[in-house]
């Protein structure tokens, strides 16, 4: 078992250890993440001592208020080794940030006939805001593959990508599988062609250390609560010489120069694109969970995550009719199929003995149909589960099957 002090972190979460789990396991990490005890420290305290508008008046509690929001943005400037805090935007989670570079970058800068590329693995946040842009705009979408092993068939990249290819969106790790996406090749190929590339890395922040000078992505985007900050708060990273030829999307306070009754100028990012009054508890609550993030030893954490599903897997093996679906090397990911049982009455049984897990298309309708399945079961982890939540999973699992 790799070392990783697991009783001393599941102490940081107050959910995982005291009585309102009341005996259940949580093993719905993929939908959203627990707290540690810092975030709503944090959150609690900007309320109870700095509550106040940023970036407005002068006094002196919107000057505490304005400080700690624009430190949050220097912290996950930090978690995303991003090049300046300019090219973090505040936005509401991953489908706004998303949204936000469909609805600027892709209005102005996409001409019909031009061509964005996706991959068929993709959340429908990362879907539907290109399929309203594309027809708006008579855009074509293109898709890359998926394999039945969950992994994207590259040998279609080079016919898929073309110099009308523009615009490349593509998931950092699957949300149904857990597949880590092959982001870095696919990167350097769009490269060739000038196309930009915007990385959905919902996924992939909880589980591993993002660096988006190395990857050299041009968009990076995730949601605070899937990395154990709260909801209602996420982040577009751009690259500051896009983030400054983007018009803005949302109009308001907050996001202008001058403003008279003839029309308004915009202000510089990251603000252009923070129109009103954004959710201050939000963003210093997802710096404190990042700032927690990095007390831990995230190689350890990810060992001890692999440990577990590699013991998940093995413990289901021998469960009458279990099929796991995917490949090797997911991220702390098991979907699966009971052969004979639908999904849902699985949710169900699992559910009726304390067991949390998702099942359904996981808003991932077409990954589902190119796999040929409705849906599947998916029990997701985190650092803070342990070897005792991943037992009596796989109890439950066996007597839902067997005696159900
Ligand atoms: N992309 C992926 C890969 C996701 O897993 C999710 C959340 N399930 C999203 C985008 C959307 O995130 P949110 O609903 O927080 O905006």
């Amino acid at each position: 078992m790799p070392i990783f002090d697991i009783e001393s972190v599941r102490r940081d979460f107050p959910l995982i250890v005291n009585e309102t789990l009341e005996g259940r396991v949580y093993l719905d990490n993929a939908a959203t993440s627990q707290k540690p005890k810092c975030v709503l420290d944090t959150i609690n305290h900007y309320y109870a001592q700095q509550n106040a508008n940023v970036h407005r008046a002068s006094h002196h509690l919107s000057t505490q208020a304005t400080l700690a929001y624009e430190e949050a943005r220097e912290t996950v400037r930090h978690f995303l080794n991003a090049r300046s805090r300019e090219e973090i935007v505040w936005t509401s989670g991953a489908t706004a940030a998303i949204n936000l570079v469909a609805n600027s970058y892709g209005r102005r800068f996409l001409q019909p006939g031009d061509e964005i590329l996706l991959s068929e693995c993709e959340h429908h946040s990362n879907i539907v805001p290109w399929q309203l842009l594309a027809e708006e705009r008579g855009l074509t979408l293109r898709y890359i593959p998926v394999l039945p092993t969950g992994e994207l068939d590259l040998s279609e990249l080079p016919t898929l990508l073309n110099e009308r290819t523009k615009l490349v969106a593509l998931a950092h790790v699957s949300n149904s599988l857990g597949m880590p996406m092959p982001v870095e090749r696919v990167i350097a190929a769009a490269k060739r062609y000038r196309a930009r590339v915007l990385i959905d890395g919902s996924q992939a922040v909880a589980h591993d250390n993002v660096d988006v000078q190395a990857l050299d992505c041009d968009f990076y985007v995730f949601s605070g609560h899937k990395v154990f900050g709260p909801s209602g708060i996420g982040v577009l990273y751009g690259k500051y010489e896009l983030l400054e030829i983007m018009p803005p999307w949302q109009g308001g306070g907050e996001m202008i120069e001058q403003v008279s009754k003839r029309g308004a100028t915009f202000t510089l990012p990251p603000l252009r694109f923070e129109a009103g009054t954004p959710h201050i508890a939000g963003a210093i609550g997802l710096a404190s969970a990042l700032r927690y993030l990095s007390t831990l030893d995230r190689q350890a954490a990810a060992e001890y995550e692999r440990y577990l599903l590699n013991g998940m897997e093995r413990l289901c093996a021998d469960i009458p009719g279990f099929q796991l679906v995917g490949g090797q090397g997911r991220t702390s990911i098991m979907s699966f199929l009971v052969k004979g049982m639908h999904p849902q009455d699985i949710g169900t049984l699992m559910d009726m003995q304390g067991i949390a897990v998702r099942v359904g298309h996981h808003c991932a309708m077409p990954m589902m149909e190119a796999l040929g399945l409705s849906g599947t079961i998916r029990a997701s982890l985190a650092f803070y589960n342990n070897l005792d939540d991943v037992e009596r999973f796989v109890d439950a699992l066996r007597k839902a099957v067997t005696e159900f």
